[in-house]
C-alpha cells in the first residue's frame, strides 16, 4: 500500500511536472515567435523612417530649387535683357519706394528722363546690333556716374531714367551734366567701325514738388523737358521749370541757367 501511494505521488509529480513543463515551453515558443515579430515590427518602422527622411531631404531640395527658380524668374521680370539695367516695371516699382520715402521723411527726390539723340541714325549706318552695342555702353557709362541709391533704368527703346534720392533740382541739374558728359566724352567702340560711333544723350530733369507730387506728373515733366533739350539742340540739360518757361514764351529761345 505504501508503496502504491508512493508510486502515485512519483508520477502524480512527474505528470505535474510534464505539464508545467509543456505550458512554459509552449509560452516560451509565443515569446519567441512575438520576439521575430517585433524585431520585423521594428525594421519595417526604421525602414519607413529612412524611407521618410529620403522623402523629406528630397522636398527639401525640390523647396531650394523652386526659391532659386522663382528668384531668377523674379529677377528677369525686372531686368532689361540687352543692358542689363532695371527695365520699366522695376523702375516703376522703385519709384514708387522713393516717393512714399521722400513724402515720408520730406526728402528730396527728382528724376532724369533721358533719350539717345539721332538714335535711328545710328541703327540706319552702323546696323542695329551696333545700336545695341551703343545702348549697352550708354548705361554702363551713366551708371559710373552714379552714387549708390540711385536707381538707373532702361525705360524702353532708347530711353532712360534715373531717380535721385536726396537730390534736389540744383544736385539733379549737377549729376545730368554728368553723364551726358560722360556719355558724349569719347566715340563708342563697335567691330568694323573705324574710330566708333559718336553719341550724345538729351536730359530732362523734374524733382518732387517743385514739378509734381505723383510719378505720372514727374515723369511727364521730366519728359518735356527732355524734349525741350532737344528742341534747343540736343546734348544738353533741360529742367522741367525751363520747359515750362520756354513752352510759356511759345519759342526755341535758349534759356540761361
Ligand atoms: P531724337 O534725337 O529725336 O531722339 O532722334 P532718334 O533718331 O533717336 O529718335 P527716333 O525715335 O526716331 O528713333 C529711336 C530709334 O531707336 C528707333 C528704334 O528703332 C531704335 N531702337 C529702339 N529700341 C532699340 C533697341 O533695342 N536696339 C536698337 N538697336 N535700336 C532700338
Ligand atoms: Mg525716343
Ligand atoms: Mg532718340
Amino acid at each position: 500500500v505504501q508503496f502504491l501511494t508512493f508510486s502515485c505521488i512519483i508520477i502524480s509529480c512527474v505528470g505535474g511536472f510534464c505539464a508545467i513543463s509543456a505550458t512554459t515551453n509552449k509560452k516560451a515558443v509565443i515569446k519567441a515567435d512575438r520576439a521575430i515579430e517585433l524585431e520585423q515590427a521594428h525594421q519595417a518602422l526604421s525602414a519607413a523612417y529612412t524611407d521618410q527622411e529620403t522623402a523629406h531631404e528630397k522636398l527639401e531640395m525640390i523647396h531650394k530649387e523652386l526659391e532659386k527658380a522663382y528668384i531668377m524668374i523674379r529677377m528677369q521680370a525686372l531686368t532689361d535683357g540687352l543692358t542689363g539695367l532695371p527695365n520699366h516695371r522695376a523702375v516703376m516699382d522703385q519709384f514708387s519706394k522713393e516717393l512714399e520715402k521722400a513724402r515720408r521723411y520730406h526728402h528730396p527726390l527728382s528724376v532724369l528722363f533721358f533719350d539717345v539723340d539721332r538714335f535711328k541714325y545710328v541703327n540706319d549706318t552702323y546696323g542695329h546690333a551696333a545700336g545695341d552695342i551703343v545702348l549697352c555702353q550708354i548705361g554702363e557709362r551713366a551708371s559710373s556716374t552714379l552714387r549708390e541709391g540711385d536707381t538707373l533704368g532702361r525705360f524702353g527703346g532708347e530711353e532712360f531714367v534715373v531717380l535721385l534720392p536726396e537730390a534736389d533740382a540744383n544736385e539733379a541739374i549737377t549729376v545730368a551734366e554728368r553723364i551726358r558728359a560722360t556719355v558724349a566724352v569719347e566715340p563708342v567702340a563697335a567691330p568694323e567701325v573705324a574710330g566708333g560711333i559718336a553719341i550724345t544723350v538729351s536730359i530732362g530733369l523734374s524733382t518732387h514738388l517743385v514739378d509734381g507730387d505723383s510719378e505720372q506728373a514727374l515723369l511727364s515733366q521730366a519728359d518735356e523737358a527732355m524734349y525741350a533739350a532737344k528742341r534747343l539742340g540736343r546734348n544738353q540739360v533741360r529742367t522741367a521749370e525751363e520747359a515750362r518757361q520756354m513752352y510759356a514764351s511759345g519759342t526755341n529761345t535758349l534759356l540761361t541757367r
